[in-house]
């Protein structure tokens, strides 16, 4: 291993998918849908696949939730085979990553409210949602003024504009800008771009297949990975499922998660087949077992997925 690069656990044998949750409700149809597609990538290259609940962000977290996220997977068939990983039990990872951030001269401090950061963007020159490097160049003065004020600061990468192409295996060849992003928010978590590259690297993640809303957080995630000397898994971003409105699902509207379904008397076999007639591998109310499933996903290209 080259010098510098963080230590992780040694590389498991086998490549591995996984489904990285965060436990903030109940999982909606439209989560099961992304966790069933990574499983059956996984699965059908004989991959070994591993969950990770990503709750850093304590906050946005609910109690019991990571549970029944688990019973609600286990319920549709789609087990795991390695043992479950908590990034609130991780944080001695998170740390030695930033800490090799900080000694290649990548972090700085910033100040910035949120309110600060949308005005500043917001200006006619401003670049939206994008920071607009307010604390990236103080002067030593500009600094100590900061630092005496006693607010805690976020630290933030010093990107210096890069851009970044990845291949992702659904959306084909990807290029954008990354952002000062931050990776130790004010209040001392670090943030999801850290956790997520350094986990996947941890994990031997090889192929990350998740909901297409996180697409535009990838480029970050390369960035990140090119900095700390890890391995770039491949991508497959697949689109995410929509209620008959066509609106993206959230987690707040109950009759959407398992159990809600359960209470409309549809049962968790039936749920299955709903989810796999959505990517196209059954109709409606078919029931297939795993090897039939596995069979069928491997006769379809992963990019032509609903
Ligand atoms: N924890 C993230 C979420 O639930 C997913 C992160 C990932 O798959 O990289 O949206």
């Amino acid at each position: 291993m080259a010098e510098g690069l963080i230590q992780l656990a040694p590389a498991l044998a086998r490549s591995n998918g996984r489904f990285a949750p965060s436990p903030t409700g109940p999982l909606h149809l439209g989560n099961l849908r992304t966790a069933l597609i990574a499983w059956c990538c996984a699965r059908s290259t004989g991959s070994g696949f591993a969950i990770r609940i990503e709750d850093l962000d304590r906050a946005r977290c609910r109690a019991g939730s990571a549970e029944q996220q688990l019973n609600d997977l286990t319920a549709l068939g789609l087990e795991w085979d390695r043992p479950v990983v908590v990034q609130s039990e991780r944080t001695a990872l998170y740390a030695d990553a930033l800490g090799q951030l900080r000694s290649n001269g990548l972090l700085y401090e910033c100040w910035c409210t949120r309110a600060e950061i949308r005005e500043a963007s917001s200006a006619p020159h401003g670049a939206a949602n994008r920071y607009p490097g307010s604390c990236r160049d103080l002067s030593a003065a500009q600094l100590a003024k900061r630092r005496a004020s006693g607010r805690k600061p976020a630290l933030r990468v010093r990107a210096e504009g890069a851009r970044l192409q990845f291949f992702d295996r659904a959306g084909g060849e990807q290029e954008g800008a990354v952002d000062d992003f931050v990776v130790a928010r004010q209040d001392g978590a670090f943030a999801y771009h850290l956790a997520v590259v350094v986990d996947d690297a941890d994990q031997s993640i090889d192929e990350v297949v998740r909901g297409d809303d996180l697409l535009d957080s990838t480029g970050a995630q390369c960035w990140l990975q090119d900095q700390l000397g890890l391995t770039r898994p491949s991508y497959v971003h697949v689109p995410l499922l929509r209620d008959e409105s066509g609106t993206r699902m959230s987690k707040r509207d109950s009759s959407v998660t398992l159990g809600g379904q359960q209470q409309l008397s549809v049962s968790a076999d039936q749920v299955r087949s709903k989810l796999i007639a959505s990517i196209g591998l059954c109709d409606e109310g078919e029931q297939i077992d795993d090897q039939e499933l596995l069979s069928r996903f491997n006769s379809i290209l992963v990019e032509s997925i609903p």
